[in-house]
């Protein structure tokens, strides 16, 4: 490394980045936090979703020790309690934040990140690069300045960045024209964007828990606005799009799956499911009148008029930030391909029987680089809080070069 003990540059606060600085504090080593935005900025953009998993296993002994022994602790909920993403940040990331709050920098976003002195090509897999400091471009209220680190631990996630929804993953026609009218990710449509919604013709595209999420939510509100009318789509055959998990562990995530199954097959509370059918074409009508889309079943066309497309199509995680550096990727999932590989070879979909792989399934050609929590798994979306915990963990046993170092068991 290029100083010692090395500069850590944690980037992003989200539940796994700040788990990453609330580590290296207790460590005594040197780091800051740079957040694009505001504290667990992407929890709080879903942050009246309620998580699946129990308030006890999105915290940590050293998280909760940390937050007790300030005046600001609020008060945990009980460890089998289910809150939602807002509540998580009340009641546990920012009186975290609070602890470590001279080393974090919010609105400071990370544009990309290089070697001084070397280039991509330059040293390839050559531990000599670790000689030469990370240098990052930090964009701060549209100030650009460089920083300098010696370890990165990039914990960005992957919610900023969502995939297209057309056949294929590609781009529907018409679709970049589109995407500032198209919500995509999880609007709080019985919330603050209610009145978007109410008595609207909406199209939503997905087949996982969050277009679950979304197509409950719509259902609920036709029942006090009965115009509101949900055409949702799927590119999968089943009729019933969600796939359970038998014996499923987290019931939150069972139950959500039940209700949106249930309004699939219905075809009741102003929900109509159109299963193997994908969006080939949007076009958005003048005046705020919506959008003209047109949807293929097998070789059937059929255009459809609807005043509101929501996406729930997946993330994608941001790769331009190492574009510069040596960071081997999967193919497939675009997560670091070590431990995509090790993602691979697990049997279950059940993101409960996912376990970590270790700390050499961190490590990257490009010495010192680390991607830690959602960003970890690509597009896999098995990720769990818990999982990001462990790599933490197994991340500072690398920086330190102390196998032994386990503060959650101190
Ligand atoms: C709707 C939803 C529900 C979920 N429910 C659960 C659940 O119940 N249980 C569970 O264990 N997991 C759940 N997950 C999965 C996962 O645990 C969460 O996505 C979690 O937020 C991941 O934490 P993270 O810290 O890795 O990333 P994020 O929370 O995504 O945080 C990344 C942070 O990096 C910042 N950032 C991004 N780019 C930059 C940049 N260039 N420069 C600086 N900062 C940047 C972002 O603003 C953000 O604050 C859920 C995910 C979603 C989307």
């Amino acid at each position: 490394m290029a100083t010692s003990p090395p500069r850590i540059a944690i980037l992003g606060a989200g539940p796994i980045g700040l788990e990453a600085g609330l580590y290296a504090r207790q460590l005594k080593l040197p780091y800051t936090i740079f957040e694009q935005g505001r504290i667990g900025e992407h929890v709080m953009r879903w942050g009246h979703v309620k998580l699946f998993s129990p308030f006890g296993m999105n915290t940590t002994s050293l998280g909760r020790k940390a937050v007790a022994s300030t005046r600001l602790d609020p008060g945990f909920p009980a460890d089998d309690q289910f809150v939602t993403g807002r509540e998580h940040i009340e009641r546990y990331l920012t009186p975290l934040a609070e602890v470590l709050r001279d080393r974090i920098k919010t609105e400071s976003r990370v544009v990309s990140i290089g070697r001084a002195g070397l280039y991509k090509h330059e040293g390839v897999g050559d531990p000599a690069r670790a000689k030469s400091p990370f240098v990052l471009v930090l964009r701060e209220k549209q100030l650009e300045r460089y920083e300098e680190a010696d370890v990165i631990l990039d914990c960005t996630g992957s919610y900023s960045h969502h995939r297209w929804l057309g056949p294929s993953g590609l781009l529907a026609l018409g679709e970049a024209q589109a995407e500032p009218s198209i919500a995509y990710g999880l609007p709080d449509i019985l919330g603050d964007v209610k009145r978007d919604y109410i008595n609207k013709a909406i199209l939503v595209i997905g087949a996982g828990y969050s277009a679950a999420t979304t197509v409950c939510s719509l259902a609920k509100l036709s029942l006090e606005h009965n115009s509101t009318w949900t055409t949702w789509v799927s590119r999968s055959p089943q009729t019933q799009p969600l796939r359970r998990i038998p014996n499923d562990p987290l019931r939150e995530r069972d139950k959500l799956a039940v209700s949106a199954n249930l309004l699939a097959t219905r075809d009741d509370d102003n929900v109509e499911y159109r299963a193997n059918t994908v969006v080939e074409q949007i076009e958005v009508l003048q005046q705020n009148q919506g959008f003209r889309v047109m949807l293929r079943t097998g070789n059937q066309k059929k255009p459809l008029e609807v005043e509101k497309i929501i996406a729930n199509v997946g993330y994608t995680p941001d790769r331009t930030i190492y574009r510069e550096l040596q960071i081997h990727e999967c193919y497939a999932s675009f997560g670091p391909m070590k431990l995509a590989a090790a993602l691979m070879g697990q049997k279950s979909n059940d993101c409960m029987k996912q376990v970590c792989h270790g700390p050499e399934s961190l490590r990257n050609p490009e010495p010192n680089y680390f991607i830690l929590g959602a960003k970890s798994f690509g597009r896999n979306a098995q990720f769990l809080l818990r999982l990001g915990f462990e790599q933490v963990r197994d991340v500072f046993t690398l920086i330190t070069g102390d196998a032994k170092v386990d503060l959650y068991r101190a």
